[in-house]
């Protein structure tokens, strides 16, 4: 084990976000944790990053304290791999080259529960986008405040979309699904039965977002578990601005607009889990959400995960959104074979099943 210099590193990856054009605010925190550090003795450096009081001092934060941690230890630090495996990269084409493999969305609302627009119409905005398939992902039963949908009614759902295929146009399919709540111990929202019968499972945390580390991690950690989940949605539950201009109409109450920090959970492990499992991380392309943020889907590609970059569209609008998940995704260097929903609706569906 060679340790490396972290403030070399923490300098480099300042320089690579300023060239890569990101914002001023991130370039900053990068050089102001090199500078805190240059001011310290080595040893206090790595006598901090050994009993993790990195952080206590002013102008180093969690993400750079990482940084430092990992260069410490002899490993080139995830961010700056992620950045250097995307440089010279035209990140605009990748962005585009991503969003044109897309086949479809994972992650979608109707007027069922708190989106506003029936499901045809929704399965119509998705064909002309070009979409092959439309994953219909209405809420659960305990979000009562987005008209989450019991048993019987999803029952009936499925029903409907049975009919509603039939008279779609050919090479176009709504999947069945859910966004079923993650709830406080762990288990899902709804009957198991029923979520076996689903294509296509999401599972999101909507409540006790502010859980202590340890309890939030065990929640995920046993959602994870269950061999109905698919995908992690928005895994933060992050807001990071008020919901965009422009942006009015009825329904979208579980997504109600207000800045959010993020839900506190052992990163490392979940998406360690996520791998095993073979469970796609989302990367949630709502303007307000853009979650997880990057760093995390940076650590979420190491671990080895697969994505699905979805809209959590409530409007078919929202459905032409893709291509800000998209954009994130190619900073993080995510490549397209990684992403679920770049697979035909067939190859989606037999790996739900597989679990
Ligand atoms: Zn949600
Ligand atoms: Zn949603």
């Amino acid at each position: 084990m060679t340790a490396r210099d972290p403030i070399a590193d923490l300098r480099r990856i300042a320089f690579l976000l300023e060239r890569a054009n990101e914002a001023t605010y991130r370039v900053r925190a990068f050089r102001s944790a090199a500078n805190a550090l240059a001011a310290l003795p080595a040893k206090e450096v790595a006598e901090r990053a050994r009993s993790g009081k990195l952080t206590e001092l002013s102008g180093v934060g969690d993400v750079t304290a990482r940084c430092v941690v990992e260069s410490l230890a002899g490993d080139e630090p995830v961010y700056l791999r992620r950045l250097v495996a995307t440089e010279g990269t035209d990140l605009d084409a990748e962005a585009a080259a991503l969003r044109t493999a897309l086949r479809g969305d994972c992650h979608t609302h109707s007027d069922w529960s708190d989106g506003g627009s029936p499901i045809e119409e929704m399965a119509l905005a998705a064909a002309e986008l070009g979409h092959e398939y439309v994953v219909l992902t209405d809420h659960s039963p305990r979000l009562k405040v987005a008209r989450g949908l019991t048993a019987d009614r999803l029952r009936r759902q499925l029903d409907h979309v049975a009919k509603l295929n039939d008279a779609l146009p050919e090479g176009f399919r709504i999947l069945t699904g859910i966004e079923v709540d993650i709830l406080a111990d762990g288990s899902l929202d709804q009957d198991d039965g029923l979520l076996a019968r689903l294509d296509v499972v999401v599972g999101s945390v909507h409540s006790g977002l502010n859980d202590e580390r340890g309890k939030m991690t065990r929640r995920m950690l046993a959602a994870i578990a269950n061999p109905h989940l698919d995908i992690l949605g928005h895994c933060t539950g992050r807001m990071v601005s008020s919901r965009p201009a422009g942006v009015t109409g009825p329904g979208d109450r579980a997504h109600r607009p207000r800045t959010r920090s993020e839900s506190d959970f052992d990163a490392d492990a979940v998406f360690a889990a996520c791998a095993e499992r073979d469970v796609a991380v989302e990367i949630n392309s709502r303007p307000e959400r853009q979650d997880p943020p990057k760093r995390l889907i940076r650590r979420a590609l190491e671990a080895g995960c697969l994505f699905a970059i979805n809209t959590d569209a409530h409007a078919p609008g929202q459905l032409d959104w893709q291509r800000f998940g998209c954009e994130r995704a190619a900073r993080c260097g995510v490549p397209a074979d990684r992403v679920v929903n770049t697979w035909s609706a067939d190859q989606l569906v037999a790996w739900a099943a597989k679990r």
